[in-house]
């Protein structure tokens, strides 16, 4: 008989956002009238860059012409785009060549994916509060969690414990959900402890483009000793609003081995198995975000989101309420007031005031009492959200 993978039944009955799903249409089938704001899931709503969505046209009428087509993309990316990438950290001064640049169709894709490069005895590090796919993504291959707790008083950025040893270590910067950036100081501390213990990070950079602060890397690649113990993942989701396009990219140095084993090549071997490469068009696109154009239109984008994160702080600033993100970050985590929990400020928000966010405790037990708004969503909403929770919070602490 068939013997299912058994590690399913060790996941959590829901995932973060199916729960929170599920309770908010649960309360819109009883209050059809109302109208709820969300500043929960981290999905962009702002349309493609012009350049963008020129270039995938392109692709598309490429694909109509004999000369032109493409059928089947190389597994590991079509080489105009890997250098397009590889040029890009160039540009900012990391070496890396082009043939460490992997194409992928998303950063939760890879997330996942990549763990086939590693031992089912293999334990994995992950600093909470996290995004839940690292946990969960380990459970189902079967392998021990280690989780390591940050908090407001390390500004969710904690230094390597020695207690705490993984052969796999998550690092997410710009947070995804605190919106906390590692500094170069930090991160150097984090490789090498990577480096003395022959573990491999799995640096996740979703958010790379958020980072105002000149002083924080963009990549751990800028940090030196990163290409013995790094790989880095990440997505043109939030960067240039790819959520439903999906176009991603990892970067796997050839310096990184362990026990005889190339981390690159085995990549290689492992895409070249179970890929057919990323479509056409879309890699076109992808190129286009890299343009001089490009770079220019996902700005304006990004700073359309960063308004928003301001429309919040100003309310949050007002009450006096502690938080982190919102500047390097398209996140902001915020202190529950009064001490409640966050799935009680959770269904507080949105039975008073129809405004939806997302409760810490999602992300692991010490995001307990904090909750994080999305600021993903259009200046209307967020105006309006900002209207309804300086009411709500006037009233909670009788201003
Ligand atoms: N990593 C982090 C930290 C995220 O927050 C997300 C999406 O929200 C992802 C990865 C997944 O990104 P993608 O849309 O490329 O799959």
């Amino acid at each position: 008989m068939t013997k299912p993978n058994m590690n399913y039944a060790n996941l959590k009955d829901s995932y973060l956002f199916f729960g929170i799903a599920q309770r908010v249409k649960k309360y819109s089938e009883l209050n059809p009238d109302k109208k709820i704001l969300r500043l929960g899931i981290g999905d962009v709503s702002l349309p493609l860059a012009k350049t963008v969505i020129s270039a995938l046209a392109e692709g598309v009428s490429d694909q109509a012409e004999k000369s032109s087509f493409h059928g089947y993309m190389p597994e590991c990316g079509a080489p105009f785009l890997r250098k397009t990438i590889g040029e890009f950290y160039r540009n900012r001064g990391v070496k890396i060549s082009d043939d460490e640049v992997f194409v992928s169709s998303g950063a939760s894709d890879e997330l996942g994916d990549i763990l086939d490069l590693f031992d089912k005895e293999n334990s994995a590090l992950v600093i909470e509060p996290a995004y839940p796919a690292y946990v969960d993504a380990n459970i189902i291959a079967g392998r021990k969690n280690i989780h390591l707790a940050s908090s407001i008083e390390n500004g969710f950025t904690p230094d390597p414990d020695e207690e705490k040893k993984a052969d796999i270590i998550y690092i997410c910067s710009p947070n995804n959900p605190t919106g906390a950036v590692f500094t170069k100081e930090k991160l150097k501390k984090w490789v090498d402890f990577a480096n003395e213990n022959g573990s491999v990070i799995l640096f996740d950079a979703a958010y790379e483009a958020f980072i105002e602060d000149e002083n924080i890397p963009h990549s751990i690649f800028e940090i030196d000793g990163a290409s013995t113990c790094a790989i880095e993942i990440c997505s043109l989701s939030k960067t240039a609003g790819f959520t439903g396009t999906r176009l991603g990219y990892t970067v796997i140095p050839k310096a990184l081995e362990r026990q005889g084993m190339n981390f690159n090549s085995m990549w290689v071997r492992n895409r070249t198995t179970k890929t057919n490469g990323v479509s056409y068009i879309i890699q076109k696109g992808g190129a286009a975000v890299f343009s001089k154009q490009g770079q220019k239109e996902i700005k304006e984008n990004i700073a359309y989101y960063k308004e928003n994160a301001k429309i919040l702080m100003r309310v949050l600033d007002e009450f006096n309420i502690e938080y982190t993100g919102g500047v390097n970050a398209p996140y902001i985590w915020l202190k529950c007031p009064k001490n409640l929990d966050s799935w009680a400020f959770f269904d507080m928000l949105l039975n008073e005031i129809q405004v939806v966010g997302t409760p810490g405790e999602g992300f692991g037990s010490c995001g307990e009492g904090f909750f994080r708004f999305s600021t993903f969503g259009s200046h209307e909403d967020t105006i309006e959200a900002a209207i309804r929770l300086k009411s709500f919070l006037k009233h909670l602490f009788n201003k």
